[in-house]
């Protein structure tokens, strides 16, 4: 075998090996950055944008089909095939960007294969060649999960790897499960007038606690049916797929398989690299250094299953590479306020610390039905619960199902993030009409629990159309 050896080998070139690579080489060690295919990231290929550019095209047919209670006449069709090959082509642009800036990397930092430890600093790749590295980082990211019975379905069976490939729409759609993936997709598929129905074992949707979920359910299944806490029988039927449980029965041309992405480490050989798995097969990993046990290991994004998103996947990459060029020096990483969004319609998010822990936290509501901007678009309907510790009223967190909700989930972690309590919060601008201005009944509402007076120039009612 030919031998390399480097400072920090990455192991994947996803969205966090990309950051692992780069953050290593600025600390100045020298780098090899290895994946079989180096297609651009999961977020650009499979992910994010190819699923937001569905979403895109399903909101213009949404917003078109409730034309007419604008008072606005709309006939439209939906093209099937030219919806697909806009995703695939604005897709297609956004991995040729990731690509390129891979083509940028220094000569000779990459390297195409796939790699597995042969001991410890010691990687094997399928390519014939043996890396000798200081660090290692692991981002080989998650893969979808697909157990018998759906495996059997063969190519009836998509998941986010194969769903954006299709050529046309599907005439109807079986959803295994309500995360985020599976719900965003469906709404999607069913806004562009395929039929839809959405299953899942839990009775929870896109990770949202109780109320909220109870809250969004509502709303969604408006749109499309979704059975919770059932676990269909799935079968083959020439050209569709049965879907039973219970006395319900339905078929579908397709059935998209989300029921999670587990990280993606089998074949990874880390027994070789002296690294003890737990049941899970997953190592130990320390959360703000981001390092595997004692070992020269970081593994970083997917891989190690703790926030399976994109920012956290770059901040994540960013670590583990600086801590990588450093070992044995380990900084300690300051983690963002976790957050996460799902972009259905209303879109969901929870956001910081919910109740359910170990703090006793209060929380306040505000109800998006008669939301005065929410009506004036024509989208009223949604939940947002705001949570506060009840001594200093400190907001510490927020989980939503709302109009706009990816703007306001933002507004709140910025503002939970800087430590501003329930009075200061309401002591900033509120625009009118806007939806911003709905998170204003949820402050009050604390403001009540907490028995906060107001200050002599607040007023205390609402502005007209609220
Ligand atoms: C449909 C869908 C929608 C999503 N939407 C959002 C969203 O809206 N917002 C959000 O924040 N997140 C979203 N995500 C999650 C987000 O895409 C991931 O969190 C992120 O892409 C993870 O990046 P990563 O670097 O960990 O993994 P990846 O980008 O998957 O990179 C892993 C790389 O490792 C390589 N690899 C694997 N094994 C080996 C090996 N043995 N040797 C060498 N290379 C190997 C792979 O080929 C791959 O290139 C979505 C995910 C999906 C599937």
């Amino acid at each position: 075998l030919a031998l390399t050896e480097c400072d920090v080998a990455v192991i994947g070139a996803g969205t966090a090996g990309l950051a692992a690579e780069r953050k290593a080489r600025a600390c100045g060690a020298s780098t090899l950055l290895i994946d079989p295919e180096f297609a651009g990231t999961t977020c650009a290929t499979t992910g994010c944008m190819p699923s937001k550019l569905l979403i895109a095209a399903a909101g213009v047919a949404h917003t078109v089909a409730g034309a007419p209670d604008f008072g606005i006449g709309a006939q439209y069709a939906v093209d099937g095939p030219a919806v697909m090959a806009r995703v695939r082509a604005l897709r297609d642009e956004f991995a040729q960007g990731v690509r390129d800036r891979i083509a940028e990397l220094p000569e000779g930092t990459t390297r195409r294969a796939m790699a597995r430890f042969a001991g410890p600093g010691e990687l094997e790749l399928d390519s014939g060649e043996l890396v000798r590295a200081k660090a290692v980082v692991i981002a080989t990211g998650s893969a979808p999960a697909l157990p018998e019975p759906f495996r059997a379905l063969g190519e009836l069976a998509l998941t986010n790897r194969d769903v954006f490939e299709l050529e046309d729409l599907p005439e109807s759609l079986g959803v295994i499960g309500a995360g985020p993936i599976g719900l965003e997709l469906a709404q999607a598929f069913a806004r562009l007038g395929v039929r839809v129905e959405v299953f899942d074992k839990g009775t929870g949707l896109a990770g949202l606690p109780e109320e909220t979920s109870a809250h969004l359910k509502s709303l969604l299944a408006k749109e499309l049916p979704l059975h919770l806490g059932v676990e269909p029988a799935v079968e083959a039927r020439g050209d569709h797929v049965l879907v039973s449980h219970g006395g319900h029965k339905a078929r579908f041309a397709r059935v998209l398989v989300a029921i999670g992405r587990p990280p993606q480490l089998d074949g990874l050989g880390l027994e070789a690299a002296g690294v003890k798995l737990d049941v899970r097969g997953m190592p130990r990993v320390d959360r703000q250094t981001l390092q595997v046990g004692n070992a020269p290991i970081f593994l970083a994004g997917d891989a190690n299953g703790v926030r399976p998103l994109l920012h956290e996947a770059s901040d994540e990459g960013a670590v583990a590479g600086h801590n990588a060029a450093n070992f044995p020096e380990l900084a300690i990483a300051r983690r963002k306020l976790p957050m996460a969004v799902t972009f259905t319609r209303p879109t969901a998010a929870v956001i910081g610390t919910i109740p359910g822990g170990e703090e006793e936290l209060i929380t306040g509501r505000a109800d998006f039905a008669d939301q005065g901007r929410a009506r004036v678009e024509g989208r009223a309907g949604g939940l947002l619960r705001l949570h506060a510790e009840p001594e200093t009223g400190r907001l510490v967190g927020a989980d939503l199902c709302l109009p706009g909700g990816e703007h306001i989930a933002h507004l709140l972690a910025w503002t939970i993030a800087r430590g501003t309590d329930v009075g200061d919060a309401l002591r900033l601008p509120f625009y009118h009409p806007t939806l911003e201005e709905g998170i204003k009944p949820a402050l009050r509402d604390l403001c009540d629990q907490i028995e906060r007076v107001p200050e002599w120039d607040e007023d205390e009612g609402n502005p007209p159309g609220h």
